[in-house]
């Protein structure tokens, strides 16, 4: 426990109040995890927090909604007063809050038995509820009767899909035949507490599990994964379902909110893109396109943030694109894609292909090395194939004595085909040149005309 936590828990106990490190952080310390938080409950009133740790640290008086955030060492710790929650009428608040003076009660509010323990160095671990026996299952289980639990508060539904996606752990019988039966709950819940757990769920080490098995609860808010659960795809590249293949996806990308986001909402349209030939082979013609118009749609419903939507957007657009490893194809595909999106997009292609047909994927990703080999190459110079690194600018053309906007755009982007094409360096002297050329032979033809 770090030396602020016992600071603090000593000058609360000194004026006789009870005081405990409590939820996450026990859980973490008990599996041998370092907590990424401290979080401490108390008897004291936040008034008398406030008074028993000195005004000066505290950040957030905590008299609105019974926290008190206190800084020390730049670290910021949240002290909360042992509570019981009142009637929920909304699946998701309770209409009030009661101080209570038992510790006991305060963890029985709390959502699993893993976060349902507190402790300090006077009393050692409190555990009322055997989250410590749990933790050695690997099980989430709700504190107390979870269809209970979780219609208070529907968003527990998603934070035990999340802590079962972290830390590995199977969700219990009881508490996951519950979450099945009050999915639908979520619909009362917030779009950005949905968007903040669904991210945390696509992060964990674990996820594809738990994935797998709760297609129906992510359904609620992301009603267009169902028809993919189960979709035959009828195609020698996949051997898996269409949501199969994107949990391993999903699985097998670099965590990080834009690339699991992606991964997640890549094939999002194969179903609505699905036809069988006449020789009973499944396409998905035009999948990426729609996919990435469709995924833009979920994220803005689900109030994720512009830079994410545009980025997951992008790359979902141009997820089944197959180059050449050659200069040109890549130059090609680096002008769409932009540099800083290219090796996100390689990822991509990689955790796709690793979802695909066995028998297909050591070809693909060999394939996928040449490829990014090669842009390294053509990029190594700085270039981004794009009218902005272009060695000329408009100023330069202008010099030349054209002064026509229209003509000056249009010139650059013909120097900038001529550029990705390979037909000339990204060099100022050789693109004047070309230009030159132009616009002589535009005179010479203004001239014939004459
Ligand atoms: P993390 O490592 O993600 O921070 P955590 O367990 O600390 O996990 P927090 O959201 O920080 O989770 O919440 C701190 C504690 O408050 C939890 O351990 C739990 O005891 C309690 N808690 C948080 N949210 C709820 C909730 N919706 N219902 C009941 N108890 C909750
Ligand atoms: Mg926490």
């Amino acid at each position: 426990m770090p030396e602020n936590v016992k600071l603090m828990i000593s000058k609360l106990e000194e004026r006789g109040y009870k005081a405990f490190a409590v939820g996450g952080c026990i859980r973490d310390s008990v599996m041998g995890i370092m907590p990424h938080d401290w979080d401490i409950c108390t008897s004291a009133l936040p008034e008398e927090i406030l008074s028993a740790l000195g005004k000066h640290n505290v950040i957030d008086s905590g008299l609105k909604h019974g926290t008190v955030t206190v800084k020390f060492d730049k670290e910021l710790y949240e002290i909360t007063t042992f509570r019981t929650d009142g009637k929920y009428s909304d699946n998701r608040r309770p209409e009030q809050v009661t101080f209570i003076t038992s510790l006991e009660e305060d963890l029985a509010r709390r959502d699993f038995t893993v976060n349902a323990m507190a402790y300090n160095d006077s009393e050692g671990l409190r555990d009322p509820f055997g989250g410590q026996e749990d933790i050695k299952r690997g099980l989430i289980r709700c504190v107390g009767d979870p269809d209970e639990r979780f219609n208070e508060d529907a968003l527990r539904i998603l934070r035990a899909l999340r802590f079962s996606s972290r830390l590995g752990f199977e969700i219990e019988e009881q508490t996951a035949e519950s979450i099945r039966k009050n999915a639908g709950l979520l619909k009362n819940i917030s779009a950005e507490r949905i968007a903040s757990e669904l991210t945390g769920i696509l992060d964990g080490k674990y996820c594809e599990r738990v994935l797998l098995e709760y297609p129906m609860v992510l359904s609620v808010f992301i009603p267009e994964i169902k028809p993919m659960v189960g979709l035959d795809q009828r195609n020698p590249h996949h051997i898996y379902d269409v949501w199969t293949h994107t949990v391993k996806v999903v699985g097998n990308a670099p965590q990080g909110k834009v690339m699991r986001l992606a991964a997640l909402l890549h094939d999002i349209a194969k179903p609505c893109c699905f036809t069988v030939d006449d020789r009973g082979t499944g396409h998905f013609k035009g999948h990426p396109e729609l996919g990435a118009e469709m995924a833009s749609h979920i994220l803005k419903r689900l109030h994720l943030d512009n830079d994410t939507i545009s980025k997951v957007k992008l790359l979902i657009h141009y997820h089944d694109r197959r180059p050449m490893p050659e200069p040109r194809q890549i130059r090609r595909l680096v002008s769409k894609t932009g540099v800083e999106m290219f090796i996100p997009l390689m990822e991509l292609k990689r955790a796709d292909t690793k979802g695909q047909n066995p028998e297909t994927i050591p070809g693909k990703l060999k394939k996928l090395d040449e490829i990014e080999a090669v842009f390294r190459q053509v990029t190594a110079d700085g270039s981004e194939f794009n009218i902005k690194s272009l060695a000329i600018n408009g100023g330069d053309i202008i010099a030349l004595g054209v002064n026509e906007g229209k003509e000056i755009g249009r010139l650059l982007s013909e120097m900038l085909e001529l550029v990705i094409e390979g037909n000339a360096p990204n060099e100022k002297q050789a693109l004047l040149e070309e230009i030159k050329k132009r616009l002589n032979s535009g005179d010479d033809t203004k001239q014939k005309n004459q």
